[in-house]
């Protein structure tokens, strides 16, 4: 993506250069002002591809096209700028974030990467963790096929959780089994959740098997729970990269589901996350280091001097030697 240095750092977009969209009959639209850029809400109005996937804007670069595939090679070939109050730029790759990218329903790609990274900062705050699946019997699978109602199931369930007691947790759905490269798939949505804990009594799980059958309307013979606890770093490191992962590998399992979820906020989190590391990152896992990094700036936040970034202009390309990549599409501005 990123394969062609440049020298010119703040090609806005529009710009007329050969080889350019704008040069080769792309009409580019500038972005809106009135939108939002502080580092408040940046981290996640700017993420990936809630905005940019919206109808008004679909005379961005990433809509879905109705003719190629459902992916739009575009992606990541764009990247926002920001700078901090203390003056480093930043860039901030745009990717499309979706599970049937060939670039971003890659393991450990940026997106993959950003995803794991905003919850790296949360979990090693947990001193063990348990790892819940959550599962829809395949009669009542039509009735969660909207981002509205999948979006009330999570909710249910993340209220399920704190009635039981578990002040803090994380959550996403996973959309299709687990077995990769079958050519048919069946739409099989499951969530995952990962909360505190050690241990959970036989009795608590049932109870909570009862309360999501419940809250699905069908009876509790219908309903799975499965409950696995990583008692240590790397088991919890371990799951949060299996949960973040892509499981719509391909739009063609589903199209009109694909079209569907194009902006489905699907992972997310609950309850106060304010504590220090209680462990140190194993030797395993030094790959994890830039978790923090980038989780800092996935929330607008300069991981130089932690002031707030304040995101804007966009450049075609960013590249070395004058950027210096820090992690998960993510690029600093080299001083002079
Ligand atoms: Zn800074
Ligand atoms: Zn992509």
């Amino acid at each position: 993506m990123l394969e062609k240095p440049t020298t010119d750092l703040h090609e806005k977009q529009g710009a007329t250069r050969a080889g350019s969209p704008a040069a080769t009959g792309h009409q580019w639209r500038r972005l809106p002002d009135s939108l939002p850029v502080t580092a408040k809400t940046s981290g996640h109005l700017w993420g990936y591809p809630e905005l940019l996937a919206q109808t008004h804007t679909s005379g961005w670069p990433f809509r879905m096209p109705r003719d190629s595939g459902a992916v739009d090679r575009r992606c990541g070939s764009w990247a926002m700028v920001g700078t901090c109050e203390h003056g480093h730029v930043y860039a901030r790759e745009l990717i499309c974030g979706r599970d049937w990218c060939p670039h971003c329903g890659q393991e450990d790609s940026k997106a993959h990467l950003r995803r794991k990274a905003s919850w790296f900062p949360r979990v090693v705050q947990a001193v063990s963790m348990v790892y819940l699946v959550l599962t829809v019997p395949p009669e009542i699978r039509g009735r969660y096929r909207t981002k509205a109602s999948l979006g009330k199931l999570g909710t249910a369930a993340k209220r399920m959780m704190q009635r039981q007691g578990f002040k803090r947790g994380l959550r996403r759905w996973h959309w299709f089994g687990e077995q990769r490269g079958q050519e048919l798939r069946e739409y099989h949505p499951h969530l995952n959740l990962l909360v505190d804990g050690r241990w959970l009594p036989k009795e608590q799980l049932a109870a909570l098997r009862e309360s999501w059958a419940r809250i699905l309307g069908v009876d509790v013979s219908r309903v799975n729970l499965k409950a696995r606890f990583c008692d240590t770093p790397r088991k919890i490191l371990h799951r949060v990269k299996y949960i973040t992962r892509a499981t719509f590998l391909d739009w063609r399992w589903d199209e009109e589901l694909a079209r569907e979820l194009v902006g489905f906020r699907n992972s997310s989190t609950w309850g106060r996350w304010d504590e220090p590391p209680a462990w140190d990152l194993p030797a395993s896992e030094e790959g994890w280091r830039s978790g923090y990094r980038v989780a800092m700036l996935e929330h607008g936040v300069c991981p130089e001097d932690g002031s707030a970034i304040v995101w804007g202009g966009i450049v075609r390309r960013v590249g070395a030697p004058t950027w210096r990549h820090l992690g998960a599409g993510y690029w600093m501005q080299q001083r002079k």
